[in-house]
């Protein structure tokens, strides 16, 4: 795990070099779908302070042991899910309804918390994929927020295209680069206040020289270490 751990983060640290940002801007987030909370806690031993769940129903389970550090909600979210992600999760990345957004604030609201969001953004137009495909839609959604006192809007968080060359790849990240200049144009009072979601075991490298703040990394870390 350590040295999956310290592999990553150079990796992550000289493609941020590479593009003339700085590491330190970078979150690695763990993530923990399917990990057991050994696992869990193997990770967070190396330093790791942020991590993502899927399901509620796991983040449910393990939120109980796993107090001393940040989680976030990264699933698709049901309506019957919200009071619970509210409850035990920090951030909800995947926002995409207004509906949903509805009850967040509801719920925020009953438990007296004020609750992180971020809007999921469909960048690579998949069918099969969660989250807005239009900017406007996007920026209709960023107002909604805007009116909920018990919601903070943190940032945007895409998927890179499941199949698909690096090019690809690349136009889905900037997309949601771009999106969030569309934000702060219409929002100023947000400007330099969103963080971006994006890159994965597979492409974070990419993302970070497309400007990513918060990188979700799961298989990468917990892969067996060759010995
Ligand atoms: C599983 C998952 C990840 C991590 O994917 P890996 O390829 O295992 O790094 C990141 N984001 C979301 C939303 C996921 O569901």
């Amino acid at each position: 795990m350590k040295r999956n751990v310290e592999q990553i983060q150079q990796r992550i640290h000289d493609a941020a070099l590479r593009c003339g940002r700085d590491p330190e801007d970078i979150t690695l987030m763990a993530v923990t779908k399917t990990r057991s909370l050994n696992e869990i806690s193997q990770v967070l031993a190396c330093g790791i302070g942020l991590i993502g769940e899927n399901r509620v129903q796991e983040l449910q389970e393990k939120a109980p042991f796993l107090d001393t550090v940040r989680i976030h909600c990264i699933g698709p979210l049901q309506s019957n899910k919200v009071k619970a992600a509210v409850r035990y999760a920090d951030c909800i990345q995947t926002v995409s309804r207004e509906k949903i957004i509805r009850l967040i604030q509801r719920h925020a609201q009953d438990q007296s918390k004020m609750m992180d969001v971020m809007i999921e953004f469909n960048t690579s137009q998949e069918a099969q994929k969660h989250g807005l495909t239009s900017r406007d839609d996007l920026l209709s959604l960023v107002e909604l927020i805007g009116t909920m006192d018990h919601l903070r809007l943190t940032g945007l968080m895409t998927m890179g295209p499941l199949g698909g060359g690096e090019s690809d790849i690349r136009r889905s990240f900037s997309r949601l680069f771009e999106l969030r200049e569309n934000v702060y144009q219409r929002f100023p009072e947000l400007s330099g206040n969103m963080l971006l979601s994006m890159g994965m075991s597979g492409d974070f490298e990419i993302a970070v020289e497309e400007g990513s703040d918060m990188l979700r990394v799961g298989s990468a870390l917990f892969a067996q270490e060759q010995s």
